[in-house]
This record gives C-alpha cells, sequence and structure tokens, in this order.
C-alpha cells in the first residue's frame, strides 16, 4: 500500500527535496513538514551543486531556478605584481574550486521551499518539532510539539522520515509484537 500520511522532520535542504519527491511520485499522499525554526534560516554560506545532488535537483526541474539565485561566480583569476591576467580557472571546469552552480545555502532552501509551495498535498508547519515516535501496527504514532508554547498533540502518520540534519536524534520506539 502506498504510504498516504508522510510526516518529514527537518525542513533544511534534504527534508523538503524529499517532499518534492514524494509530491511528484505519491500525488495522493499528504505531506507534512515540521521544522522547528520559526521562519526558513538565513544562515550559511555558500553551497556547492554538483554530482548527485545536481541530478536530483535537474530532475525537479529545479537547475534554471538555481542558476538564477546562484552567486555566478566565474570562476578564479589569477593576477601578478602588476595586475597583468597570468592564469584562469574558469567555474564549472572539472577540478576547479568553482563549480558551476554555487548558490547561498538560504537561497537554496528558499528555491526548494518556494517549489514546495506549488503543491497542494505539502504542508509546512514552523517552529514544531517531535518529541516522541511510537511504531505500532498499522502506523506510527509521533508526538508533535509546539516549540515555543511546549503544547503537544498526537498525530498518526504512515511514514516518519528523519531530515533533520547531521546531529540528528529522532528516535522511534515500538510497540509491534514479533
Ligand atoms: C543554518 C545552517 C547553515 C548551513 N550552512 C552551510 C554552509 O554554509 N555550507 C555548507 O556546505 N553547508 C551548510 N550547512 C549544512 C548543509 O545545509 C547540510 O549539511 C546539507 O544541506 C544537508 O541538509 P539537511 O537537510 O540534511 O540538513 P540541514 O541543512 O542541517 O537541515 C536540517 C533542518 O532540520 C531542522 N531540525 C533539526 N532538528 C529538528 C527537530 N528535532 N525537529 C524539527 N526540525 C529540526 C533544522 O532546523 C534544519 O532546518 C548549514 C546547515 C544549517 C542548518
Amino acid at each position: 500500500m502506498a504510504a498516504r500520511r508522510i510526516l518529514i522532520v527537518g525542513g533544511g535542504v534534504a527534508g523538503p527535496t524529499l517532499a518534492l519527491v514524494l509530491a511528484k511520485h505519491l500525488p495522493s499522499s499528504q505531506i507534512t513538514i515540521l521544522e522547528r525554526s520559526i521562519t526558513q534560516s538565513e544562515l550559511g554560506q555558500v553551497v556547492d551543486v554538483e554530482g548527485p545532488s545536481q541530478e536530483i535537483l535537474s530532475r525537479l526541474h529545479l537547475l534554471p531556478l538555481l542558476r538564477e539565485a546562484s552567486t555566478r561566480e566565474q570562476g578564479i583569476e589569477v593576477v601578478n605584481e602588476q595586475g597583468e591576467l597570468v592564469g584562469r580557472l574558469p567555474a564549472g571546469q572539472s577540478g576547479g574550486a568553482s563549480k558551476e552552480i554555487e548558490i547561498m545555502r538560504p537561497r537554496l532552501s528558499e528555491v526548494i521551499h518556494n517549489a514546495t509551495n506549488e503543491h497542494e498535498n505539502v504542508h509546512w508547519r514552523f517552529g514544531k518539532t517531535v518529541t516522541a515516535i511510537e511504531e505500532r501496527l498499522d502506523d506510527l504514532l509521533a508526538q508533535v510539539s509546539d516549540v515555543e508554547k511546549k503544547e503537544t498533540q498526537k498525530e498518526e502518520f504512515d511514514l516518519v522520515v528523519a531530515a533533520d540534519g547531521l546531529r540528528s536524534d529522532i528516535e522511534i520506539s515500538s510497540s509491534r509484537r514479533a
């Protein structure tokens, strides 16, 4: 059975990218993204979009928007003491210092976030997190918590994905019987 109620914890880069993939392939699903920050973070420096990430974002037809929002760095030029050009490393060259798409992390996040807004079945909830997830026989029961008010409510999902970054602390307990 295709998953219907999907919870993605973490609205950074991976979470909303997955939401886009799921919205495309499982259009009847309801996808909820929980992000503990109150708004999308404006923190971060340049991120290179290359390799598998470029392939995935290409399949999501986001490369033109990402190029538009990129730093548009042309590459690196080396000059001598007289200011004369002695070498050039154009962006996008294999092994070069500048990648084809270099983008500030907040802009990367913004482009992907905006793309999710075009799908009615993707729902963002800022200032929220999960404090517990219990795997039951037929579904998962998540305690969704408001970060500021500390209020918690129990919600049922068919699939929960932890996309809360490198320091992920999402744990799933199980009440399933063997
Ligand atoms: C603010 C910030 C700035 C960064 N700047 C750079 C940079 O300049 N250059 C670079 O190469 N990489 C940077 N990174 C790292 C880079 O974005 C990630 O390593 C990469 O994009 C992987 O994305 P991700 O979605 O897996 O994780 P992240 O981008 O880390 O996103 C995880 C998201 O989950 C949210 N979250 C975490 N825990 C919970 C929770 N319990 N409940 C709900 N939400 C939760 C976080 O607020 C965050 O929005 C930055 C990450 C962050 C969060």
